[in-house]
């Protein structure tokens, strides 16, 4: 925590990550109770509250954030929640919001297929990974994030499932099927997609599943530089972060190959694919097309003049 305190001319912030699957009675309830708490703690960030739990994610100072972790902490449901937190910019999030949804994670899967409340997979500890990869045990890291959140950052000799979108699962399975019969360890950002993946997997028949406990997140800041590569995307306005150690590069350019870890999403508006782009496949605005076919569909629709004089 005391890197977090490095910064002495700006009160330093933090982002708190947080989610747990429990049975909320009255979601709104609960909703209109964090808003209050989060407001008057003056966090801005994402909130989502159902009927199977709460997913979070807030950003403030550290001593604002710290106080709402304290009194939210009251609610007996959350006295053991684990909450991660990583540096914030005090700009991460443009507000707060507070939704009411039917799902932490939007998978779709029925509750029969995936309820982490009733099964989900054994947890495998950062810890527990670590020594997996260091005993070189046989085993498959099976990333549950999104393919473009992969493009940044992976484990080493890592799987991704392969879906622009969480709902996506099912229509993806398939291709994993040889892996039926591995120890497959399941992976995501800080760990409540792979409470549902994980439990897909199982429903699915896959027998020797693990989900990684706290998720990349947790392994990334217990062993930075170590086993996961590169930086790991985040769903705000820092877009990737990482925790310092000795860090390689794996994103790479999609237009030319160059090692990047720069974000854009294409200029055909139409498209909009969110991709990693190197400076020198960008213009002077940052833009750029994910392919030729969105370059030419633009240039023939006019729709975006300047980026047309400046890549022809
Ligand atoms: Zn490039
Ligand atoms: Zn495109």
């Amino acid at each position: 925590m005391d890197a977090l305190h490095s910064d002495t001319t700006a009160p330093a912030h933090q982002v708190l990550l947080f989610y747990r699957y429990t049975t909320v009675e009255s979601p709104q309830e609960l909703a209109d109770h964090v808003r209050t708490l989060a407001a008057t703690h003056a966090l801005k960030g994402r909130v989502i509250v159902a009927h199977e739990g709460i997913n979070a994610t807030l950003e403030g100072t550290i001593d604002d954030t710290e106080a709402f972790a304290d009194e939210f902490k009251k609610d007996e449901r959350f006295t053991d929640i684990d909450i991660k937190r990583s540096r914030g910019t005090g700009g991460s999030f443009r507000d707060l919001s507070v939704k009411v949804r039917d799902e932490l994670v939007s998978t779709g899967f029925t509750q029969e297929e995936a309820d982490p409340r009733v099964r989900t997979a054994p947890k495998l500890t950062a810890e527990e990974l670590r020594s997996w990869y260091e005993s070189q045990r046989d085993f498959v890291v099976v990333d549950m994030r999104n393919d473009y959140e992969f493009a940044s950052g992976r484990f080493e000799h890592s799987v991704e499932a392969g879906i622009s979108a969480a709902r996506h699962l099912p229509l993806v399975v398939h291709k994993l099927e040889p892996l039926k019969n591995k120890t497959i360890v399941t992976v995501c950002t800080g760990g409540v997609r792979c409470e549902k993946m994980s439990a897909y997997l199982q429903h699915k028949g896959f027998e020797h599943v693990y989900q990684l406990d706290g998720g990349i997140h947790t392994y990334m800041e217990k062993f930075p530089g170590k086993d996961f590569k590169g930086t790991l995307y985040t769903f705000d306005e820092r877009i990737t972060m990482h925790f310092g150690g000795e860090r390689e590069v794996v994103g790479t350019c999609r237009l030319c190959d160059t090692k990047c870890e720069t974000y854009v999403n294409c200029a055909n508006e139409w498209c909009h694919l969110h991709f990693l782009a190197c400076a020198g496949c960008t213009d002077e605005r940052e833009r750029a097309f994910c392919s030729s076919e969105c370059r030419e569909a633009c240039a023939v629709a006019g729709s975006s003049p300047l980026l047309n004089q400046t890549s022809l």
